[in-house]
């Protein structure tokens, strides 16, 4: 076996966050979209987020940093435009920045690319499009100026593609399977190297995250013959092949089994370890090793790292230290964090400070252990702190988790409940209501900011959100809605507003996170035993429900969704977490009923987005996600109605776990999936209400009276009117207040048409 001929490294990440430490990416996109500045000065912005980037890693140590992750808006897009397949009704618009954004966002004449999330993360990327029509060619530039800007100030660039099997099988592809049009895209490929190698690349790093998804043994036997290929010539550099986000099983040995000179592996995995033993081909290869988690905000315990590296030393030619994914996940660093409690913020790191981790192993590996260790004892007594903290083990909650009988996730039979909340509820047959939030006027940021600046006090703020609320339950009732709502004005986020009211939950002030383009999110840190320390949305909701006669709808986030936009403890199961955010809730829920409200709706929109990447790992999943539910749900009596919404993605691979949700009524994402879903439902042998969304709120266009007949006369099609219910397919608080109102009275109408 011969050893690759190229110079290894020895620390890296592989990928960076991009939107800039303050969000200044995000500040000049907007600004150039909004005609604010020109792209000269957005492209400065990028170029000195980059270089300032760069400095950083250069000075942390790193001897390879990946150069090309940069996005203007997404990766995937990016790939797309570079084998220029971008969807052909951009075409015209002649400038190519103008082009790339009408792609991502579309305006007023263009559709834009649907968006989906990456793999099992809370990044979401651009779906390219690939017709019959789409001609692969090379667009390099972008690429060559940003490897041409980091060699010039002397940093060890490490060019970063998406590799063709990913881009392939994330793509949506018209005609034909994905794969069948690798032999068009892996020439461009090949040229794309050669042409790399010669601007000065010594590595390209080729991203296949797909390998740690379920692919089929012809699948898997494409992914070796398309690195044969790639690796066949002499003018390219060396290449490394990265993994991430799980263990690619059957594909690395198809992998190692090629010339690629490297090979990134994600060792948070526990897993991992033993399927690198088997494959004896890695002897001759570099073997980065994530051991430092690219995706969670947790110290890494670098005594499994070393133990894991010493380990990996027999495997392979050499080793490096990584991160196991990019740091696009992360927020960048700790030192923006002023307000954090003290010894949590000794538990965690986030970018810059895994990037220190990843320099601390590599030292550890060529210099031993000795070299690092002050910082190994330093990371000990982190770790020490981190498990003795009180914090962690409730012993109250666990007494009460453990005490629980299958009665706690128990309610009476559909139909016994159906029976008692008609009776209390006494709505008329095919019942209108909404999701939760009405439009977030400026009147309600307005007031937020206030209060964050102090310029007003609680009592004010609470004033002006009783305010909305008080004009959010008028413009229902003149509208002649049956189940309202109060309109969630009081939310900055549903994940955060939770998190900020429940012990074990941290916030931070700027650990931002790109979620997709320009937006970015904060998520909260769930470090601890969960509990709650008073009632979170009671007054909120009966103040609503004193301004009405009509029935109004408590409004919750489920503990599935609660977790899948926090970054989550890592010294428990998910599934225990879940279980503590769900009694929470629960008690919530209970203290709502006692409080006089009839219905409340538990939301779970990301329950499809923790789904795990192989169908092995799915079941296990689907149950302690659907008894979190349950266990949230099920406290009350059977004559309060349990609502749930769903939303943002393809349910088809969780039906069955909608049913077992067993909540009295779901309202779903369908008025973009044209009513599939219904018989999805159905299929799955769901019989309990359900509301399909009868128009798109992701659009400021209003549905016509027809249009939401026609569509309740689809669904009832499919479901008895017994069950069905109307309402829009998601929340309203992105809409302008007029769209809403004359939607929402079209909606009425065509309510009122059908009955
Ligand atoms: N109740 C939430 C709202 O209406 C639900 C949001 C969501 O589905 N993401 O805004
Ligand atoms: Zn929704």
């Amino acid at each position: 076996m011969t050893v690759s001929p190229h110079t290894p490294f020895t620390a890296t990440v592989l990928g960076l966050p991009r939107v800039g430490p303050n969000r200044e990416l995000k500040r000049a996109t907007e600004s150039y979209w909004a005609g604010r500045d020109d792209a000269d000065h957005l492209r400065a912005v990028a170029r000195d987020l980059r270089a300032a980037q760069y400095a950083q890693l250069l000075a942390a140590g790193l001897d390879s940093i990946p150069v090309g992750t940069f996005s203007y808006y997404d990766q995937m897009l990016d790939t797309a435009a570079l084998f220029g397949a971008l969807p052909e009704r951009v075409a015209h618009i002649t400038d190519p920045l103008d082009r790339y954004f009408a792609a991502a966002r579309g305006d007023d004449s263009v559709e834009p690319l649907e968006m989906t999330k990456w793999f099992d993360t809370n990044y979401h990327y651009l779906v390219p499009e690939l017709g019959p029509d789409t001609a692969f060619s090379l667009h390099p530039e972008t690429l060559l100026e940003q490897l041409a800007e980091a060699l010039a100030l002397g940093v060890p660039a490490r060019p970063v593609v998406i590799g063709p099997v990913t881009f392939l099988k994330l793509a949506k592809s018209e005609g034909g399977a994905p794969l069948d049009r690798l032999a068009e895209l892996i020439p461009l490929y090949r040229e794309l190297l050669r042409r790399l190698a010669a601007a000065g690349a010594s590595w390209v790093q080729i991203d296949e995250p797909i390998l740690v998804t379920d692919l089929t043994d012809a699948e898997i036997e494409r992914v070796r013959a398309v690195y044969t290929e790639l690796t066949e010539s002499d003018d390219r550099p060396a290449v490394l092949v990265a993994t991430y986000f799980g263990r690619p099983g059957a594909a690395l040995a198809a992998l190692a089994s090629t010339a690629v000179d490297g090979i990134a592996l994600d060792f948070t995995d526990a897993g991992e370890l033993a399927e690198v033993a088997g494959v004896t081909a890695l002897a001759s290869k570099l073997l980065v090793a994530g051991v430092v988690d690219g995706r969670n905000v947790w110290r890494a315990d670098l005594d499994r790292a070393l133990s894991t590296l010493g380990t990996l030393l027999g495997s392979a030619a050499s080793v490096a230290v990584s991160s196991s994914a990019s740091l696009l996940h992360v927020p960048y660093t700790l030192a923006a964090e002023t307000a954090l409690d003290p010894a949590l913020r000794t538990w965690l790191a986030f970018g810059a400070e895994k990037v220190a981790e990843v320099r601390l192993l590599a030292t550890a590996l060529t210099s031993g252990t000795e070299a690092i260790a002050e910082e190994l004892a330093e990371a000990r007594a982190a770790a020490r702190s981190r498990a003795a903290d009180p914090r962690l083990s409730d012993g109250q909650v666990r007494a009460r988790l453990a005490a629980l009988g299958p009665d706690a996730t128990r309610r009476a039979p559909a139909d016994e409940r159906r029976v008692l909340q008609a009776e209390r509820l006494r709505l008329p047959v095919l019942p209108t209501t909404t999701i939760g939030s009405y439009p977030q006027t400026p009147a309600i940021r307005l007031a937020r900011a206030a209060l964050r600046k102090g310029e007003i006090d609680e009592a004010a703020y609470n004033a002006r959100m009783r305010a909305e609320i008080a004009d959010v339950i008028a413009l229902q009732e003149q509208l002649g809605i049956d189940v309202l709502v109060h309109g969630e004005p009081e939310r900055n986020d549903m994940v955060q507003y939770f998190a900020e009211q429940l012990d074990g939950f941290a916030a931070t002030e700027e650990g931002w996170v790109q979620s997709y383009g320009t937006r970015c999110v904060r998520p909260p840190i769930l470090f601890g035993d969960v509990t709650r320390r008073a009632p979170m949305t009671v007054d909120w909701i009966t103040y609503a429900q004193s301004l009405t006669d009509k029935p109004v709808k408590g409004m919750l986030t489920g503990p599935v969704t609660i977790l899948a936009w926090s970054f989550v403890r890592d010294d428990q199961p998910q599934a225990d977490s879940a279980a503590q955010v769900a009694l929470a809730i629960r008690d919530e829920t209970v203290d709502l009923q006692s409080a006089g409200i009839r219905l409340v709706q538990v939301d779970e929109p990301a329950l499809r987005e923790l789904l795990p990447l192989r169908a092995a790992d799915q079941p296990a999943y689907l149950e302690w996600s659907v008894h979190a539910f349950r266990l949230a749900t099920s406290g009350v009596s059977d004559a309060t109605q349990i609502h749930t919404h769903l939303c943002y993605s393809e349910f088809g691979e969780v039906i069955d776990a909608i049913a077992g949700l067993d909540a009295d009524v779901t309202s779903i994402e369908a008025a973009r999936s044209h009513m599939e879903v219904l018989d999805d439902l159905n299929a799955a042998g769901f019989a309990l209400g359900v509301g399909p969304g009868v128009y798109d709120i992701h659009s400021p266009r209003v549905p016509g009276v027809e249009e939401i007949t026609a569509a309740l006369r689809a669904a009832l099609k499919a479901v008895p009117a017994e069950r069905l219910w109307v309402n829009p397919d998601c929340g309203l608080k992105t809409r302008g207040r007029a769209e809403v109102e004359a939607s929402l009275r079209n909606m009425v109408a065509a309510a009122h048409a059908v009955r």
